[in-house]
């Protein structure tokens, strides 16, 4: 099914939003600033992208493995990325690129079961989650998974690690750039389609709330960047100003469905 979804020009992309798990938060963990709405609940929602052109198919982050996804609490688990993957025809071994947008742990959670994927990372990012600092900074060491950043630094022996440092164009129509603020070395990505340009904000905006009303997320490595981020994001998605958060369960709203099927779990972007 996923081959009736690519675009026949070269240079443009199909953009896929595939929501794997939800659960439901408050609303005062989830925002930086607290207000009268902080006791509300609200909830978040889990994607994985998928961007496919003529000759490419990239995996934008690896989502929560099953059997992390086993030890939360409160995490209510569709399934493995890569089942609802498989559900749109490309199975592990077809994805040739995973773009990860930051190394969380609800980021990263498959990459050790794409056997041929290159794994595309800011230089930052991989820098800090390897560093001194991070294991010292318990505000954001327990959103990490060691075994997956291994995965990710081994994978530099065999050719399949690309570290980025800043913005660079991977494929005609596809680049990424970095912006910071949620983590030392956040990207977000910009994805050519045929509704024009897509930029994939990830985590650098959780909820389309934070980039609309300015209001940063609870997590953070700086908060100015963060900032900094939301004014790059617009920059990127001029034209269009199609912007993905990266846990908003208003992805599924505005945008339809690839297939009945699957419904809101798997939604067209553009
Ligand atoms: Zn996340």
């Amino acid at each position: 099914m996923i081959d009736t979804l690519r675009p026949a020009a070269a240079g443009t992309w199909t953009v896929l939003a595939l929501q794997y798990a939800r659960r439901t938060a408050v609303r005062g963990n989830l925002f930086h600033q607290r207000d009268e709405r902080s006791a509300e609940s609200q909830e978040v929602a889990y994607y994985v992208w998928l961007a496919v052109s003529q000759t490419r198919t990239v995996l934008i982050d690896a989502g929560i493995s099953p059997a992390t996804a086993e030890s939360m609490d409160g995490l209510d688990y569709f399934g493995s990325p890569l089942q609802l993957l498989g559900e749109l025809g490309p199975t592990p071994g077809e994805i040739d690129t995973c773009i990860l947008t930051h190394l969380h742990y609800d980021h990263t959670g498959v990459v050790a079961d794409l056997p041929a994927a290159r794994y595309v990372v800011q230089r930052r990012e991989l820098e800090y989650w390897n560093g001194p600092w991070a294991a010292r900074i318990t505000s954001e060491q327990w959103l990490h998974s060691r075994a997956d950043t291994d995965h990710i630094s081994f994978a530099d022996r065999g050719g399949r690690l690309d570290i980025v440092d800043g913005d660079l164009e991977l494929f005609p129509g596809l680049s990424v750039h970095a912006v910071g603020g949620h983590t030392a070395g956040m990207q977000v990505v910009r994805v050519n389609t045929r509704r024009g340009p897509v930029v994939v904000a990830s985590d650098a905006s959780h909820f389309y709330e934070n980039i609309e009303d300015d209001s940063p997320f609870a997590i953070l490595h700086a908060l100015p960047d963060m900032y900094g981020a939301f004014d790059r994001i617009r920059e990127l998605a001029a034209g269009s100003g199609t912007v993905v958060p990266g846990h908003d369960p208003l992805v599924r709203q505005r945008f339809p469905a690839v297939t009945d099927a699957l419904g809101a779990h798997a939604v067209i972007i553009g």
